[in-house]
This record gives C-alpha cells, structure tokens and sequence, in this order.
C-alpha cells in the first residue's frame, strides 16, 4: 500500500519511511509543498502524512487544495509540539488524525494502520473475512486458524485485497500498490505472485477475474 510522506526534513523523512516500510507499507516521500500537492492530486495513496511547515506551498494548503478538489486521501498531519491551535486548523483543513513532533515511529505507524483500516470500512483491528484473516499489527495472515509463512510481498498483496474485499482490483492498481514508483513490475511477475500465494493459501482465498483482476470474495453465508 503505498504512502505519500511529505516532509521536508530528510532525516525525518527518511526514519518515517523506513518505519512505514518495516510495517509492509510503501513509502514514497516529498519533501516540497508545491510537489507533494501535485503527487497528492494525481496518484492514488492509501494515507499521505503532511508536515505542516514545507517550502513553496505550507502543508495547511496542500491540504486544503487536495480537498476542494475532493480528493478523499486519509492525510495524518505532523504538527509542533504543543501547537493547538494549528491542529484545529489542520482538523478544520481536512486532516483525519494529527502527530505532534517529536514522535514515536511506532505510534505513526500504528495511526497510519487504523486510518487505512478506517478508510476500508474495517472498525477492528484485525481483518476477518471468512476462513482468511489479516492482523495488520504482526503482518500475519491465517487460513482456517493456520499461520501462513509469507514474503513480505505476498503479505502486501493478500492484506490489499482483504482490505478491499468484494472488490475486483485492476493488476495496474495491484502493482503500483505493491512495488511502488521505483520498481515497477509487469503483470506477469504479479500473476505469478498470485499463483504462489493460492498455493499457499488455497485457491479459494484469492479469485482472478481474467481481463479485470483478483479479488478476495465476499465470505459465502
Ligand atoms: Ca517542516
């Protein structure tokens, strides 16, 4: 799932980035306003956590831009300690959550999971579909009560598709939720990830619709 980090303090950046991609996210970072609006605009992201203070456009009127335009992006927005009134303006702009600097990596991750969960329609925070279940918080996927050894990359996948149960999702969208900008893949290479995981999971777990995607079906009742 790929996550738009814009901060203009690298070394933040990078320890946020390195944090989400421990947490199986796929982190993308901009550390300009002005850039991150226009990334913010045209890309699909599952969350995009915003620094406030950011050269050539302040992150208030990223925000603001990005939702006048009804851009729906969870956004978590990074504020200086201590700073009240600029997390009323940021809940006022559009923000979903704020993080007051400095934080816990931890504790972003653990905010960047529930909006994700959130966003999908998911109140708890383990993802229950049928036999399949999803605990985002250990990265561990479990069939008929049975923990699967997974690759980081078929965890991506398999959490993707529960979170979007129900849903055919296009191998276009698949891939650039998996590798991200810098490592683009055909999909050849998903539809043999795909394959690997039915072996893993069972072939009921994961459907492919040819020409359209793969979904995780609805649970049968
Ligand atoms: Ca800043």
């Amino acid at each position: 799932m790929r996550v738009l980090v814009v901060e203009d303090e690298p070394r933040i950046a990078a320890d946020v980035a390195a944090a989400l991609k421990a947490g199986g996210f796929v982190p993308e970072v901009s550390g300009d306003g002005e850039e991150a609006w226009f990334r913010g605009d045209t890309e699909d992201y599952a969350v995009i956590v915003l620094d406030l203070g950011l050269p050539r456009m302040d992150g208030l009127a990223v925000l603001k831009r990005w939702r006048a335009a009804g851009r729906q992006v969870p956004v978590l927005v990074l504020t200086a300690r201590g700073a009240w009134a600029e997390r009323v303006e940021g809940i006022d702009a559009g923000a979903d959550d704020y993080l007051p600097k400095p934080f816990r990596m931890e504790e972003l991750v653990a905010r960047v999971r529930a909006l994700v969960r959130r966003s999908a329609g998911f109140g708890a925070a383990i993802i229950e579909i049928g036999p399949l279940i999803v605990d985002p918080r250990q990265m561990r996927v479990s069939v008929n009560g049975i923990v699967q050894q997974l690759s980081p990359l078929e965890y991506r996948l398999v959490a993707y598709l529960a979170l979007h149960k129900g849903r055919v999702i296009s191998a276009h969208e698949l891939i650039e939720q998996l590798y991200g900008e810098d490592d683009a893949r055909d999909a050849n290479a998903l539809e043999a990830l795909v394959m690997r995981l039915r072996r893993k999971l069972g072939a009921e777990v994961i459907e492919t619709r040819r020409g359209f995607g793969y979904l995780v079906p609805e649970p049968r009742t």
